[in-house]
């Protein structure tokens, strides 16, 4: 659809300006919309719409709220899951490796006794 296309276009675009977060949100609601003007698209989520209210809370300072609506919040979620360039604020993910040969040893240490 032409329509998703372009919002995932913009979406990624304001990923990449590091204008929407990378990161999971604290919290998230869903529900009819509070009026808020939606981060993706800019256009309000009315009442009678369905819409969903992403909160960042920070260690410090206040938190964060960013309102979408239903459809921009799932084009922002794929697109952030496929985001090629890892953004500066995005935190490191440290990938701790197990030691395999350990595990292999005390296995047939075991077998044998
Ligand atoms: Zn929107």
């Amino acid at each position: 659809m032409e329509q998703d296309r372009l919002l995932r276009q913009k979406v990624r675009e304001l990923l990449e300006n590091g204008e929407l977060p990378i990161t999971p949100p604290d919290s998230t609601w869903g529900g009819p919309g509070g009026g808020g003007r939606c981060v993706v698209c800019g256009m309000p989520v009315g009442a009678k719409e369905m819409g969903v209210d992403l909160e960042y809370r920070p260690a410090a300072g206040t938190p964060v709220c960013m309102p979408m609506h239903v459809h921009c919040f799932s084009a922002w979620d794929s697109e952030r899951h496929m985001s090629p360039a890892p953004l500066p604020s995005a935190p490191p993910s440290p990938s701790p490796t197990p030691p395999i040969g350990e595990f292999k040893q005390a296995d047939e240490f075991g077998a044998k006794s």
